[in-house]
C-alpha cells in the first residue's frame, strides 16, 4: 500500500480500548521500547513544529489566520505547551477502575491530542475490520498536479464520493471507512494528498477498481490495494494520519501555513456502508459525578515507589484492576497546596505521619 508500506507500524497495536488519554500516560516514565521511543521523539517534533508555528503567526502581524488578533496565537501556542502535563487520576465510584484524566487542548495539529485521537481510532478500525468478511486496504492517489493544495483535496473528496456511487463499486464494496494523508514530494516538490480507505465487502479485482478510479478521476490510475492479514498494524497505518494529516515536522513554516489553510473546516474521515455508525470520535466521559480525584497525577508518579496509596493508584490504572475507595493522595494534594509539604514528602516523610496531623 502506497505511503504505508513499512513492516513497522507507526506505534504498537491496541489490545484493548484506550481509555481517553491513554496514548500520554506514560509520558514521564522511561520509555524502553525502541518503537515507542521513537514514536515519542517524532511526536514531539511534531508538538514543537506546531508551537513554533503559532508562535510565529502570533509575532507577524501580516499573519491572515488570525485576522489580527494575535491573542489568538498566543493562547493557542501556550494552550499547546501545557497540553495534557497536568491532570489527576479519577476513580469509578462504581467499577473503582482508574484513569488518568488530563487537561488537554483538542487543537488539530496538537501531536498529544491527536495520539490520543488515533489510538481510539486504531481501536476502532481493527475491531470494525475484524467484523468483516474479507477487509482490505485501497489507497486512492490522483495524479500530480501543481494546483493549490486545498482544491486537490477537493477533488479527492469529490471523486471518491463519485466512486462510491458507482453501480460497480457498489457491487464489490458494502461499506468502509476513509482517512486521508498528505504529503509533500521530495522529488518535485508537489502536493500529494491521498486517501486510505478500509473496506468490506467481496473480491473486487485490482484492475477493474483501478479502471473505476480512472473514470471518476478522469485519468487517475494509481491504486494500491492489499490483504488485510493483521488487523492491528494495518489499522494503525490506515489511521495514523486521521488526527494530523500530515507531519508538520517536516515542512517548512510557509508549508505548515498551507496545510493548515487547506484543512481548515473540513471533515478529515469518515465511514459509509456497513461502517456507517463507527465512532470515529472517543465517547464524551459525561461521569464527572461518579469519578473521583484520587491524586493528582504529578503527585501519584513521584511518590508510587515511597508511598503505599501512590503505589495502588498507580498499580490500578496501570493494570485495569479495582481501586478500593478510600485509597487517595488527596490529603497528600492539600498539604502541597497549603504548605508546600510536596518536598518533604517526595524525600520520604513518612505519609501515615503527615496524615495525623490534621
Ligand atoms: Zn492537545
Amino acid at each position: 500500500m502506497h505511503g504505508c508500506n513499512s513492516p513497522k507500524s507507526a506505534f504498537p497495536a491496541q489490545k484493548r480500548p484506550p481509555s481517553v488519554h491513554t496514548s500520554e500516560t506514560t509520558v514521564e516514565m522511561a520509555v524502553t521500547d525502541p518503537l515507542r521511543a521513537k514514536f515519542a521523539r517524532s511526536q514531539l517534533a511534531r508538538q514543537t513544529a506546531a508551537i513554533d508555528y503559532y508562535e510565529h503567526c502570533e509575532n507577524d502581524p501580516e499573519s491572515e489566520y488570525f485576522h489580527g488578533d494575535h491573542s489568538l496565537g498566543v493562547r493557542r501556542s501556550e494552550k499547546l505547551r501545557k497540553c495534557r502535563k497536568n491532570g489527576y487520576y479519577g476513580r469509578h465510584k462504581e467499577t473503582g477502575l482508574v484513569r488518568q484524566c488530563r487537561d488537554s487542548c483538542k487543537l488539530r495539529w496538537c501531536s498529544r491530542c491527536g495520539a490520543a485521537l488515533v489510538s481510539w481510532r486504531s481501536y476502532i478500525c481493527s475491531e470494525c475490520m475484524a467484523r468483516w468478511n474479507r477487509p482490505r486496504v485501497a489507497t486512492f492517489t490522483l495524479e500530480h498536479s501543481d494546483t493549490e493544495l486545498g482544491f486537490q483535496i477537493s477533488c479527492l473528496n469529490r471523486h471518491f464520493r463519485n466512486l462510491r456511487l458507482r453501480k460497480n463499486f457498489r457491487k464489490y464494496v458494502k461499506g468502509g471507512m476513509w482517512f486521508p494523508h498528505i504529503k509533500r514530494s521530495s522529488k518535485d516538490g508537489l502536493w500529494h494528498p491521498h486517501l486510505h480507505v478500509p473496506f468490506d465487502g467481496i473480491r473486487y479485482p485490482h484492475a477493474e477498481l483501478s479502471a473505476d478510479w480512472c473514470q471518476v478521476t478522469h485519468g487517475s490510475t494509481i491504486v494500491y490495494l492489499q490483504e488485510v492479514r493483521d488487523l492491528g498494524n494495518v489499522a494503525n497505518d490506515v489511521v495514523r494520519y486521521s488526527a494530523n494529516p500530515c507531519d508538520w515536522s517536516k515542512l517548512s513554516l510557509k508549508d505548515r501555513d498551507t496545510v493548515l489553510h487547506a484543512c481548515h473546516g473540513r471533515q478529515m474521515c469518515g465511514a459509509w456502508g456497513t461502517a456507517k455508525g463507527v465512532p470515529l470520535k472517543p465517547p464524551k466521559h459525561n461521569d464527572r459525578d461518579v469519578i473521583e480525584n484520587v491524586g493528582a497525577i504529578g503527585a501519584v508518579l513521584e511518590l508510587r515507589n515511597k508511598d503505599l496509596n501512590a503505589r495502588a493508584i498507580f498499580e490500578a490504572e496501570v493494570n485495569q484492576t479495582y481501586l478500593p475507595p478510600g485509597v487517595h493522595l488527596r490529603f497528600t494534594d492539600d498539604v502541597i497546596e497549603r504548605d508546600g509539604y510536596y518536598q518533604r514528602a517526595v524525600e520520604g516523610v513518612d505519609y501515615g505521619q503527615l496524615q495525623s496531623k490534621t
